[in-house]
């Protein structure tokens, strides 16, 4: 695998597979890899001639009162766990690199952004779709990859890819949930063995909305969810709601100490 610093270095890296007519894909990331982030390494391996991810945590899309300053870092065990996962080209930019001196645009999914995370976390779609279109331009993917756990998130790149007419189809992989039910995230580090408890109730929560779904419709989802995190302990609610993203989803922002986990559930999978 190449670690690759600069946008010169993505372009100049991609040129023969591009002049080939190669299949390239891009796992866009933000680094502390888990196992969601390796299965679509793996995904994105097993379907492109040559499989990029890009490992930026993006200070624009964090808010001022966020958590950037402690977001996990650790670029050599993300290396290797990229390099096994079957990415051949990592690009790893600094700050200076994606945002110069000057830098003064920026593009907006503007209804999108304007509910559930995009209310709680205002300026971080805007972020998000921004870096996202900054990465596409740079590696001129031919399918971008994505996790489901950000729902909200996948219909913004959806409609900024239609909107913007921009080249690329787009792949989503399902929620990799740890076996407890949580689902796989890198702020997950940051829970005492007590609030990833507690943490729980979100995903218990979300399941039991989509088993009301089945016989009452999303309003029942909304009940049987919302009933569920009313009677949890030592957690806080951000938000809980159905909205269509990317198809009809439950989707729910829980604060627990000092971390804010958010998680989903599509309402129209069939059962499992
Ligand atoms: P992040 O590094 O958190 O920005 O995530 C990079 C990509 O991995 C995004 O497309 C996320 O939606 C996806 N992702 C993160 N956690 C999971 C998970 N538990 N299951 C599936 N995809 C995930």
């Amino acid at each position: 695998m190449k670690l690759v610093r600069s946008v010169a270095g993505v372009r100049e890296a991609l040129m023969g597979p591009r002049e080939a007519a190669m299949r390239i894909g891009l796992v866009p990331t933000m680094g502390a890899f888990h196992e969601g982030h390796l299965t679509l390494f793996r995904t994105c391996a097993g379907e492109c001639d040559v499989a990029v991810a890009s490992l930026f945590v993006n200070p624009t899309q964090f808010g001022a009162n966020e958590d950037l300053a402690r977001y996990p870092r650790d670029l050599d065990r993300d290396m290797e766990l990229a390099e096994q996962a079957g990415i051949d080209l990592l690009f790893a930019p600094g700050a200076d690199e994606m945002y110069p001196p000057r830098f003064q645009t920026a593009v907006e999914v503007t209804e999108l952004a304007k509910v559930l995370e995009g209310a709680s976390r205002p300026g971080h779609f805007r972020g998000v779709a921004t870096v996202c279109l900054k990465l596409f331009n740079i590696v001129q993917p031919t399918v971008a990859y994505f996790g489901r756990k950000d729902a909200q998130q996948v219909a913004v790149i959806r409609t900024l890819l239609r909107d913007l007419n921009l080249p690329l189809e787009l792949r989503v992989i399902p929620i990799v949930r740890d076996a407890d039910g949580l689902a796989l995230s890198s702020r997950n580090a940051f829970l005492e063995p007590d609030e990833r408890r507690r943490a729980l109730a979100l995903p218990q929560a979300l399941q039991a909305g989509l088993e009301a779904c089945r016989a009452g419709g999303s309003d029942a989802a909304l009940a049987a969810a919302r009933r569920i995190l009313d009677g949890a302990e030592g957690i806080d609610v951000d938000y809980l709601a159905v909205a269509d993203l990317d198809g009809p989803t439950l989707a729910g922002a829980i604060r627990v100490g000092s971390t804010r986990l958010i998680d989903n559930v599509l309402l129209d999978e069939e059962p499992t």
